[in-house]
């Protein structure tokens, strides 16, 4: 491999490296204590907790919180950093909310093993907020205070689709340079995440004719029946070339064999690619008309995220991360994604938005959830200096 010279600005960075490393102790051991503290999305003193507790932390660097009150979820955090430059600062976006309920730790207790963290929320996204936290400081300590503004927005409700938080996040968005969303990479080699599929959930209710099965069955007409019809057509919708995908992932309905269903109710996950399915899917999943015309359909729901596309922005951004990576000889893949994250949102209103810059591992929402730790010090670098670069 042909080799350049070192460069003086590459000793600066293997220094910066060595830093972050040093660090990387106190590093975990913040990692851990947000982890203990559990902080499910759907309960509130639990996640209230946690967001006071990120607030002190933040403010111990010098940031001022500011908290969002959030009257079902857990109050949304913003902390404000000051900085040298008078320019826009860069949105450092994350949540705090976990889909583990509380309690969780009792069987799944925060433990090191095998190089690994591992334990509820510490990839999804814990981790990705003692990121935002230590990179901060670092670059306190390399420029005696901030180089730029920097905005960090953790959010309570993101695992059931940010409700309280989405009008707050885009606001902020706007008013900033970039956003950089600290959700876990992708994949063991750590790639961050350029695209990611736009989502929807929706709920088609069919509503039958009960009748009994056996004495009265030619005056029934069955929602089960008329549902499963309604599957086949639905499932036509899917198209992996253009990156639909529609999953009724959730089917319930009658009340007993000897009834002629009157209801049947079907959970569907679309996933799409870019903006402009949306649209269409949502059609026609609104114009399904019913086989039986007895029955009765009715369609619940929506698009809830916007795709995040591959635009010159966020490629621009990217572009930025890996030149960056380059100075410690690491290679930064990047990776398109489908699930979604408050990163769409941004990215669906056309603010510059690079994905998956939090902690590298595997078993999100799982019960083998961790990260690698000897990932975390160049992960850290890496944010440090993106909210130098941009
Ligand atoms: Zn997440």
């Amino acid at each position: 491999m042909e080799r350049t010279k070192t460069s003086p600005d590459d000793v600066v960075w293997r220094e910066r490296l060595q830093y972050c490393e040093a660090r990387q102790p106190a590093l975990v051991k913040t990692i851990r204590q947000f982890v203990e503290i559990e902080s499910p999305s759907d309960d509130k003193p639990a996640a209230d907790r946690m967001s006071a507790f990120l607030a002190g932390a933040f403010e111990a660097l010098g940031g001022r919180a500011r908290v969002h009150p959030a009257q079902e979820a857990g109050n949304n955090l913003q902390v404000d950093f000051p900085g040298r430059e008078k320019i826009k600062p860069v949105l450092l976006l994350g949540h705090f909310d976990t889909v583990y309920s509380l309690g969780t730790l009792a069987t799944m207790p925060c433990h090191e093993a095998d190089g690994r963290l591992c334990g509820p929320g510490v990839l999804d996204m814990k981790s990705g907020i003692g990121l935002m936290l230590y990179a901060i400081e670092a670059l306190q300590a390399w420029h005696s205070g901030l180089p730029r503004p920097v905005t960090v927005f953790l959010v309570s409700d993101e695992e059931i689709g940010s409700r309280s938080s989405r009008r707050i996040t885009e606001t902020l968005a706007k008013q900033s340079a970039a956003v950089l969303v600290l959700e876990p990479a992708a994949g063991t080699r750590g790639a961050v995440k350029t695209a990611r599929k736009g989502v929807g959930e929706y709920k088609l209710t069919v509503t039958g004719v009960a009748s009994h099965a056996g004495l009265d069955p030619g005056k029934g007409h069955s929602a089960i029946i008329e549902l499963a019809r309604q599957m086949l057509t639905i499932s036509k919708l899917n198209n992996v070339q253009s990156g639909v995908s529609v999953n009724p992932g959730v089917i319930r309905g009658g009340t007993r064999t000897n009834v002629v269903a009157a209801e049947a109710v079907a959970e569907i996950d679309v996933r799409i690619a870019h903006a402009r399915q949306a649209t269409v899917v949502d059609r026609k999943l609104r114009s399904l008309k019913p086989v039986d015309k007895r029955c009765k359909l009715s369609m619940t729901g929506g698009i809830n995220r916007l795709p995040m596309e591959r635009t010159a922005g966020v490629a621009a951004l990217y572009k930025k991360a890996q030149t960056l990576a380059k100075r410690i000889d690491w290679h930064l893949d990047e990776a398109a994604v489908g699930g979604g994250s408050d990163g769409n949102f941004t990215a669906g209103i056309g603010i510059p938005t690079l994905d998956g810059m939090g902690g590298v591992g595997d078993g999100a929402h799982a019960v083998h959830e961790h990260i690698v730790i000897s990932e975390l010090p160049r992960r850290m670098l890496l944010l440090a200096g993106m909210i130098e670069a941009i």
